[in-house]
């Protein structure tokens, strides 16, 4: 009793109730006491010579309005600790000092107040956090020319690591497999516009060049409700003129794997020797050789600390209109 009690004096809610119940019992005894002197009084008033003799040698027995009052005040000590042990009991404990408070155990089953019909609550997504790329080891896998029949298989190799990357999308192969486009989005991976069909934006007009990429970009929202974030040039081609001109910025690459032009898994894999922080590097999803690749890559780059992110992750801000990347214009490439 006396250790719940000392705790129970020790919470500040507790305190609180501790002071009502006091202040009423003070109140209460104050009252009886006021009530008991009237009544002797009154009664010492109306009596005859040998009653208030009779009543004067009480004084001084247990029963005269002195030791009454002490006993009152016993009596209010004790009303106002049960008064703080009754109310404490029926509130929650909030005393962070209540070390040997057990809480009440748990119900065996709750009870749903959702009627079955309602429809569950969609999961909600933890937001990804981004690696600090200035801190942390980098590197950015960019696939260009899909989506394609072997992306659904890379997307999945791409889960088992975590990694991210940026895929830059032809506009007809959007058209043809929206549904992989938006699995490329769902799985946090960035999307890049590649043009509609890989012509060299660099021999058109600006005005041309600039329809190219819209019709592309309108493939892309089609499939996934939002543009592409990043604009990368077939071969790497861009007149400046147009580069200024556009909304979004330009991704060039750092490292190209070259296994458009090898069609070698080994040659792929060996490639990400050549990768150093904050590189960008190059690859195509569309040939069967470079997704065979890319689960030795990321092993590798992985044991070497390396965090896989897109491409507006690796640069930080991109701004529009500006190129990333020292980029390439292989003459024979596609
Ligand atoms: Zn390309």
């Amino acid at each position: 009793m006396l250790p719940l009690l000392f705790k129970v004096r020790h919470s500040h809610y507790t305190r609180s109730l501790r002071l009502l119940s006091l202040t009423t019992a003070e109140a209460f005894s104050g009252i009886m006491r006021k009530a008991l002197r009237h009544s002797l009084r009154s009664r010492f008033a109306n009596i005859s010579a040998s009653t208030a003799r009779w009543l004067r040698k009480l004084k001084g027995s247990p029963w005269n309005m002195e030791v009454m009052t002490s006993r009152f005040t016993a009596l209010r000590l004790s009303l106002s600790t049960a008064l703080v042990l009754v109310i404490a009991g029926c509130g929650t404990p909030l005393s962070e000092n209540w070390s040997d408070y057990t809480p009440p155990a748990a119900p065996a089953q709750i009870i749903a107040t959702t009627p079955p019909s309602a429809a569950p609550e969609p999961e909600k997504k933890l937001e990804r956090v981004a690696p600090d790329c200035s801190i942390e080891k980098c590197v950015a896998l960019t696939f260009d020319d899909g989506p394609g029949s072997h992306t659904p298989e890379l997307l999945k190799v791409l889960a088992q690591y975590d990694a991210k990357a940026t895929f830059f999308l032809i506009g007809e192969n959007v058209a043809k497999h929206p549904d992989i486009v938006k699995a490329e989005l769902d799985a946090g991976h960035e999307i890049g516009n590649h043009s509609w069909a890989h012509k060299d934006l660099s021999k058109m007009s600006v005005t041309a060049a600039k329809k190219d990429l819209q019709k592309s970009d309108d493939a892309i929202q089609k499939a996934i409700e939002q543009k592409a974030t990043l604009v990368r040039p077939p071969f790497g081609a861009l007149a400046p003129s147009l580069k200024k001109s556009l909304d979004v910025p330009v991704a060039l690459w750092s490292v190209d794997t070259l296994d458009w032009k090898t069609r070698d898994t080994k040659k792929t894999e060996k490639s990400a020797e050549k990768v150093k922080p904050g590189d960008i590097v190059l690859m195509h999803d569309i040939h069967e050789s470079t997704v065979k690749a890319v689960p030795e890559m990321l092993k590798t780059l992985k044991a070497q600390g390396y965090h896989f992110v897109t491409v507006t992750e690796i640069i930080g801000k991109p701004k529009d209109g500006i190129g990333y990347g020292t980029g390439q214009s292989p003459a024979t490439k596609k």
